[in-house]
């Protein structure tokens, strides 16, 4: 028998680092990972893997050669650190995309200076999720560094790359080479930011497609001459809008999604382009043009790209046939009509059970650090679980990390520190509990 587990002095060891989780944070966000292109990702990489070696982890990194992205100038490099003791037990990795959305117009603060101003620290990537990825590895130090040479299993942390285009070069190259499957990893823990008493259990699901009209090319004078491809699409879209978007609104899923606006299927028609390609024109003072000059055609072509967001009630096979009924229905109704899809993305909504180890764990933490009941939540979009789930065939993961949802992505993101400290101190216990959890019981 152990005795029962006190958690209160690992609390009070993650409180002393403060100003090492600060400190660490704005190293991070001080070098510009933004994607795209995908800057700076070997220095941020190397600042990881250098700390981390330094705390006794094994550290590789991994590029993902020849993988979407990746070139000689912009390579795609992701960093995994593990240690694990000689006991056997499982295995529990955070995950951090190291990337960042450009920063964009409306800055008051430097966006990569990471100035620290009454309790908050200022710059693109301090929320999403530079600030989560700094919360996991004082935590993970902390823990070691309390728990001694003796305990079981295996802590890993991750730097990985392109989350925000998508993740095929980090978490998808990754969990094709086995990183993220049993019997390697048993719990992940994807610190997002969702706040510090949330637990992301998944993501609605996505298809992409992209839609295209064909019509008949001829001079733009005599249209009766050809088929306007726009027009067609024009049809079609006035279905998307008059038809399916209102039953889609009334398809409401049972997940927790957030905000509560997302608990519905949507449809966003992410861009349309028809006839020429897009022209630069513009007039001097006498009317004439300087930009480029006008050329009169119907268009024969139109293409429009669909951002499907789907429900855990729907199956993808019918998110897909919804559309080609729809198609269908024009081209038996409308003259002329004709029109090919090509899908370019997809992947399955995913829901980790509430009652799956790293979703208990996670909550008991959640419970002790901050004395109160966490909320369960699903996002919108998809992130890195998508890959986790899918190829690495792992169920048991969540996202958890500080940081307001709202702000990732805007101008003056910023991070709380007392919101870093505190999810530190719950990642650290979660982890514990995860690694040994008959102490717990
Ligand atoms: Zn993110």
């Amino acid at each position: 028998m152990h005795p029962p587990v006190d958690v209160a002095p690992l609390l009070a060891e993650i409180a002393a680092r403060q100003s090492d989780l600060v400190a660490l944070t704005q190293h991070l966000v001080r070098i510009p990972t933004i994607n795209p292109p995908g800057d700076a990702y070997e220095a941020c990489a190397r600042l990881l893997g250098e700390r981390l070696h330094k705390s006794g982890f094994v550290v590789s990194y991994v590029r993902a050669q020849g993988a979407p992205g990746d070139s000689e100038q912009h390579p795609r490099i992701n960093v995994i650190a593990r240690r694990a003791e000689t006991r056997a037990g499982p295995c529990v990795h955070f995950n951090s995309h190291m990337d960042v959305v450009e920063p964009g117009p409306g800055w008051t603060m430097p966006p990569f200076g990471a100035e620290l101003r009454d309790g908050r620290i200022y710059g693109r990537g301090t929320c999403d999720m530079k600030g989560g990825l700094a919360a996991s590895v004082v935590a993970c130090e902390a823990l070691l560094a309390h728990l001694g040479d003796d305990w079981p299993g295996a802590l890993e942390i991750s730097g990985t790359v392109d989350e925000e285009s998508g993740g095929f070069s980090g978490v998808g190259y990754l969990a094709k080479q086995g990183y993220f499957s049993k019997p390697r990893v048993d719990h992940v823990i994807i610190p997002e930011p969702l706040g510090v008493d949330r637990i992301c259990l998944g993501h609605r699901g996505v298809w992409w497609a992209e839609v295209e009209t064909r019509g008949r090319i001829a001079h733009g004078s005599m249209p009766f001459l050809g088929d306007s491809a726009i027009l067609h699409m024009g049809a079609f879209l006035q279905r998307i809008e008059q038809t399916l978007i209102p039953q889609l609104a009334r398809r409401r899923t049972q997940e927790p999604v957030e905000p509560p606006g997302a608990r519905v299927s949507t449809i966003n028609v992410n861009s349309i382009h028809g006839g020429q390609v897009e022209q630069r024109y513009a007039s001097n003072a006498d009317g004439e043009p300087v930009g480029d000059l006008p050329a009169p055609v119907v268009a024969h072509r139109c293409v429009a790209v669909l951002d499907r967001r789907f429900i855990a009630e729907e199956t993808l096979d019918d998110v897909r046939q919804e559309i080609i009924d729809m198609l269908d229905e024009l081209q038996r109704t409308r003259p002329g009509f004709d029109y090919g899809v090509r899908e370019i993305m997809s992947f399955l909504p995913t829901a980790t059970p509430r009652d799956a180890p790293v979703v208990l764990a996670t909550a008991r933490a959640i419970a002790r650090v901050l004395g109160r009941e966490p909320s369960f939540i699903a996002s919108p979009g998809t992130y890195d679980q998508k890959h986790i789930a899918r190829t690495g065939g792992l169920r048991d993961c969540i996202a958890y990390g500080p940081g307001i949802l709202d702000l990732a992505h805007q101008p003056d993101e910023y991070v709380a520190v007392d919101d870093l400290v505190q999810s530190a101190q719950v990642m650290a216990v979660a982890a514990w509990r995860l690694l040994d959890p008959h102490r717990f019981d």
